[in-house]
């Protein structure tokens, strides 16, 4: 896993793809075209250099696109104003009054949010499916069925879905299979390879890496997607501005060196915490007890850097030990070079209804922990304190 495994070129793409130095002053970075509109040159020429109104197109919004195609080899992207803005402009592309969705039962509580709670409103039929089981996604397939959405490893539990697998069940049926490749990035995996249409990512996560900002993209494998994409991402200007963009330009140069380094520490934290007497379980793709290791090995490079655990105290013992943590930070969010821990059940997934959560395994007792940048004996060191304390 990891370094060896990767298509060639990817790290030369993370820092060039996209950008190029400016030509009138040579700065070697993408400047920030914080502007409204491009004059263009005369009525005959409109459109000249390809920019008219930003909301439109935006030459830093642009190079982010444009890099991001590049590494997740596909054929256009589409920034957002999060990650919720790309999978609802993927919703208003592909979906309507009197189609279904299916989309994977353990995914992101926006997701579940947006989908049931919103676009049921308008006549949009949702079911979520275990996409970890082929068949039971094939047997959810209707006459309208319009697009299926998974998301692998899927948020917080990690449940891993066979894209390959899901890729042929929609190609068969003639449905665009979209997957959510936030967690792992086109870094470690290439879901187009693995026959997927298009990837989401809330870039607010990995490809940002910094917490600095919120946004999302969506990236194409077909270009038959490209105008229908574009067209809802002008019409409801849900756009990404050129301030983020440029930000998360810069993130995403660094994003595999981040990726290796987390998942390294997260593997030995997810070791540490497999051998501590005051854990009832841990989960992390990269161990040998994760019930999905030998897909989750086969169809990425990596093994990326979230894990959960539960206590065999139980959920209270959970909250006093997450409250007690002082190298890691008690917050939302994911991917960032600072190590998080989050109780799905009250923060992020606080919108699946309670019955749902525990049906799903995302019980009152489990920690989310995305694994940052820090020295792994320091975030090892303050776990033990925390999970000694009575
Ligand atoms: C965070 C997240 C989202 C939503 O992204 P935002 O940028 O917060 O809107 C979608 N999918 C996954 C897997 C996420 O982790």
């Amino acid at each position: 896993m990891g370094d060896a495994q990767r298509p060639d070129g990817f790290r030369t793409k993370q820092v060039h793809a996209g950008v190029k130095a400016d030509p009138e002053t040579g700065a070697i970075l993408t400047p920030i075209h914080q502007s409204t509109t491009f004059v263009q040159p005369s009525v005959n020429e409109y459109m000249k250099t390809g920019y008219t109104y930003s909301r439109s197109g935006n030459p830093t919004v642009r190079a982010l696109e444009n890099k991001l195609t590049a590494l997740e080899n596909g054929v256009d992207s589409a920034a957002f104003a999060s990650g919720m803005a790309a999978i609802n402009a993927l919703f208003m592309t592909f979906l309507g009054a009197g189609t279904h969705v299916i989309i994977s039962e353990v995914a992101y509580g926006g997701t579940y949010r947006l989908s049931e709670l919103v676009y049921t409103r308008f006549g949009v039929e949702v079911t979520f499916a275990n996409t970890s089981d082929v068949s039971s996604v094939a047997k959810s397939i209707r006459e309208n069925t319009a697009l299926i959405l998974t998301e692998t490893p899927a948020n917080p539990t990690l449940k891993i879905t066979d894209i390959a697998a899901i890729s042929e069940v929609a190609t068969n049926a003639g449905i665009p299979h979209a997957v959510d490749n936030t967690f792992l990035t086109p870094y470690y995996q290439q879901v187009f390879d693995l026959g997927a249409d298009l990837s989401i990512h809330s870039t607010t996560k990995y490809l940002d890496g910094h917490n600095a900002t919120v946004g999302g993209a969506l990236v194409m494998a077909r270009e038959e997607h490209i105008e229908p994409i574009r067209f809802i991402q002008n019409a409801t200007g849900t756009i990404m501005s050129p301030m983020v963009a440029w930000l998360t330009l810069q993130g995403t140069k660094t994003l595999s060196e981040r990726m290796d380094r987390q998942s390294t520490n997260a593997m030995e934290v997810a070791r540490f915490l497999e051998d501590h007497p005051a854990v009832e379980h841990v989960v992390y793709p990269g161990l040998k007890s994760f019930p999905q290791h030998d897909l989750a090995s086969r169809q990425a490079s990596g093994y990326g850097a979230m894990i959960w655990f539960e206590l065999n105290e139980g959920a209270e013992k959970g909250k006093t030990a997450m409250s007690a943590l002082q190298v890691w930070t008690l917050a939302e969010n994911l991917g960032s070079v600072e190590s998080l821990a989050t109780h799905p059940a009250t923060m992020t997934h606080a919108a699946v209804p309670a019955e749902e959560r525990s049906r799903l395994g995302i019980t009152d007792g489990l920690v989310r922990l995305s694994v940052g940048l820090e020295d792994t004996e320091d975030l090892i060191a303050d776990l033990d304190q925390a999970l000694s304390l009575d």
